[in-house]
């Protein structure tokens, strides 16, 4: 049995030159299409009672981070075509009101009117420490390694140097693009389940200290049974990391599914009920859409694989 999870992230009209939304047109025709081909159930309730869906195709929808548009444009397609989705909130930038820290870091280099980068933190290399920009597109050029950079770097140092481009670029605003509880709470009202995304949107696959990886489980979990009622089931893993240690520790706070995003189907007899992966849906060409929900690109790519 395939299971295919299908991954959004923001749902909006307005195009964002950094990272665009999906445009609620293409995303209504996913769900059409996605409900039409499949039984559309929420994984919490698959993983939770796999034999009762043995005979059926099964997909899910699944959104991560928590955008107000999630509800304003998302939710009412689904109704429309009576699908049940999982959302897996950031619980402080529900909390604050701010995005993640990549979106944080992306917005503040494109609207910045400072055209230079320069800190003092000195475990970063001279590459990433001081320059002058000569133009907006080598500062951006430069946000983009500086985030894959980044990426790299454990949790701690990351916060680091997101402190120092946020009292650098303090001439910007942030975005307000996050749902509050209230939306939050309707959403769970109507039927859609609530998972955690963890507290800070950190990579757990980079954090070295148990502790810390155990605050960013126990607090989201916490924080979302404050406000709803339940402990949820489910972790989100930020930008698809997680380790050994991570799915330990995930057990041991009392998830019982951690999400991953691979781009490939989740077959539940092979695959690890903490390594679940998500094909992830973008805004692009209706025609690759199509065969992103069907499978196709992925079976491609194994095709293509195989003649090596
Ligand atoms: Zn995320």
């Amino acid at each position: 049995m395939i299971i295919h999870n299908f991954l959004f992230h923001r749902v909006h009209p307005e195009r964002d030159p950094l990272w665009d939304p999906m445009d609620p047109a293409l995303f209504e025709k996913c769900i059409k299409r996605i409900s039409n081909q499949f039984d559309v159930v929420r994984i919490e309730d698959y993983v939770l009672e796999k034999e009762s869906y043995r005979h059926q195709k099964i997909a899910t929808i699944q959104f991560d981070d928590g955008y107000k548009d999630n509800l304003y444009y998302a939710a009412p397609i689904m109704e429309k075509y009576n699908v049940k989705a999982s959302l897996y909130v950031v619980t402080d930038c529900i909390d604050h009101n701010v995005p993640t820290w990549t979106h944080i870091l992306e917005h503040l280099f494109l609207h910045t009117r400072v055209l230079k980068f320069d800190t003092a933190l000195i475990f970063l290399p001279n590459e990433y420490r001081f320059q002058h920009f000569g133009s907006k597109k080598e500062q951006l050029d430069f946000a983009q390694r500086l985030k894959a950079y980044l990426k790299t770097i454990d949790h701690l140092s990351r916060s680091e140097v997101m402190n120092s481009i946020e009292q650098q670029y303090h001439d910007v605003e942030l975005p307000e693009l996050m749902m509050d509880w209230n939306d939050i709470r309707q959403l769970s009202n109507a039927g859609h389940y609530i998972g955690s995304h963890t507290q800070t949107h950190a990579m757990l696959g980079t954090i070295k200290e148990h502790q810390l990886i155990k605050n960013e489980l126990v607090n989201s979990q916490k924080r979302i049974e404050n406000e709803l009622g339940y402990i949820p089931l489910s972790i989100s893993y930020p930008v698809g990391s997680y380790n050994k240690e991570v799915i330990e520790l995930s057990k041991q706070a009392g998830y019982k599914l951690g999400l991953a995003v691979k781009q490939y189907t989740y077959d539940p007899e092979t695959d690890n009920d903490f390594e679940i992966p998500r094909i992830e849906l973008y805004n692009e060409a209706w025609w690759k859409t199509k065969l992103r929900i069907s499978n196709q690109l992925e079976l491609i790519k194994k095709r293509i694989g195989y003649r090596k």
